[in-house]
């Protein structure tokens, strides 16, 4: 028999991972590309219909209205399921195929899922081979979104993920530019047919009686931490005995982490806490709009106490506006090291979408800059040596990052057009200045040389 492990289409997420989105619809991973939801099965005759023609959010099936168990062994799942198994090569499934191919040896997310959990859910595979693709087993890892709630209304962000970017989008209906209120427009047309997840008693209540198999739940916002779903279902788990099984993945801005909530998390095995800080001082309350830098810096400590199981990680996502400054946040990041002993983690990621915010939209001679600044800090900084728990994948990290920003890219003239008409809108309706916080770039700001 084939060993599909071993196959360059077999990928293990299918049989283990549900990714909910806040409306309802279910995504089989982040990484599939062009995949509005998991099409219900009247709407669904084959794997090859389904990837000529483009289906509508009523086509796909909503825990809304749907129970776990009918998405999870729907006939599309179970086809993808077995498509994965015969090595098919699927299009959705492009952004890890790219990622294999011409990732600079970055691994896929089903290159590392497979290293990670493969030999431990074989099973599954076993399982579902023997059924057609279904599978008897639940859910083992959920990458839960309930609603859009939170605080901020980073640049970054859509109006589908944050509630205050949505209420200031409304108010600027006038003055948005074509790409947001195009995304304002499908928000609010999702709102008014589906609503939240996080308002769904019957998922709820399906969520906590198909808890037997779970071991991993990853939250991700909107902000966790202000969404009362997340800490009911928490709650759930914990009165219901599971909780010691299983660990918590938290996306986290942390600017409403409370003591009660670490408490919360601390009765689960353990797991991931993620704290999402882009940069430091003025950079930070410009792209984390409208949070205040020293509010931020305050809850570091409160998610640094968290018990024994527990990874922390302050993560960046570094965006065309403040990848020429990264020096700066990790001068302050070896501080909360060095000086005030945390045992913390620094991971990062670019963005990719939008493409306004990419890095290839800044000239190569200021991306060169710094990473000639980032190249010193590597050679003095006491966080590549043996002394810092997490010296080996920071130093790996930093050399990633160092030799992306020396990367020549080609600057897409639509995205980089798209750049600044962004940040025209964004300063104009929030007062501030991309020119003033990030002066290095008045050549592109102001066509300035
Ligand atoms: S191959 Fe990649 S995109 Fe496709 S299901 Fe697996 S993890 Fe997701
Ligand atoms: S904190 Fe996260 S969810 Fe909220 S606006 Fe920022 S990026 Fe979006």
């Amino acid at each position: 028999m084939q060993d599909w492990y071993k196959t360059q289409n077999f990928c293990l997420v299918p049989f283990l991972l549900m990714n909910s989105r806040g409306f309802g619809r279910v995504k089989i991973c982040s990484q599939i590309s062009g995949f509005m939801g998991v099409p219900k099965d009247e709407h669904f005759t084959s794997l090859q219909e389904f990837s000529q023609r483009s289906y509508s959010v009523d086509e796909c099936y909503n825990l809304n209205d749907h129970s776990i168990e009918e998405i999870w062994n729907s006939k599309f799942m179970r086809a993808f399921r077995m498509a994965k198994i015969n090595n098919v090569e699927m299009g959705c499934c492009r952004v890890c195929r790219k990622d294999e191919t011409v990732g600079g040896g970055r691994d896929s997310k089903r290159q590392s899922v497979l290293a990670k959990l493969g030999e431990q859910h074989r099973w599954r595979v076993e399982q579902a081979i023997k059924n057609n693709g279904a599978l008897q087993a639940r859910p083992a890892w959920w990458d839960l979104r309930l609603s859009n709630r939170c605080n901020m209304a980073c640049r970054m962000c859509l109006p589908q993920s944050s509630s205050k970017l949505l209420v200031e989008f409304r108010q600027n209906r006038e003055k948005l530019t074509p790409l947001d209120h195009h995304n304002l427009q499908i928000t609010e047309q999702e709102m008014a047919k589906n609503g939240w997840l996080a308002d769904s008693d019957r998922f709820l209540e399906d969520f906590l009686d198909q808890a037997r198999d779970i071991e991993v739940i990853e939250l991700h916002g909107g902000e966790p931490t202000i969404e009362p779903g997340f800490w009911k279902l928490l709650s759930g788990l914990i009165e219901s005995g599971h909780a010691e099984n299983i660990k918590i993945v938290i996306h986290t801005n942390i600017l409403k982490l409370t003591s009660d909530q670490i408490d919360i998390l601390d009765c689960f095995q353990g797991g991931k806490f993620i704290a999402s800080i882009d940069s430091i001082g003025r950079e930070n309350d410009f792209l984390r709009y409208p949070s205040k830098w020293d509010d931020v810096k305050k809850n570091i400590p409160l998610f640094a106490k968290l018990g024994k199981g527990w990874i922390k990680n302050i993560h960046q996502t570094i965006s065309a506006y403040q990848c020429c400054t990264v020096h700066k946040f990790l001068e302050f990041f070896e501080q909360l090291i060095v000086k005030h002993n945390l045992s913390l983690g620094w991971s990062f990621a670019f963005v990719t979408n939008p493409d306004w915010l990419c890095i290839s939209n800044i000239p190569l001679h200021l991306r060169q800059a710094e990473a000639h600044r980032l190249q010193m800090f590597y050679e003095r900084t006491p966080l590549v040596e043996e002394s810092y728990f997490d010296h080996q994948r920071f130093r790996r990290e930093l050399q990633r990052l160092i030799n992306a920003l020396n990367t020549d890219m080609p600057r897409k003239e639509r995205a980089y057009q798209d750049f600044l008409k962004e940040s025209a809108y964004f300063d104009e309706a929030r007062s501030e200045s991309a020119t003033d916080v990030f002066p290095h770039y008045r050549e592109l700001f102001l066509g300035e040389s």
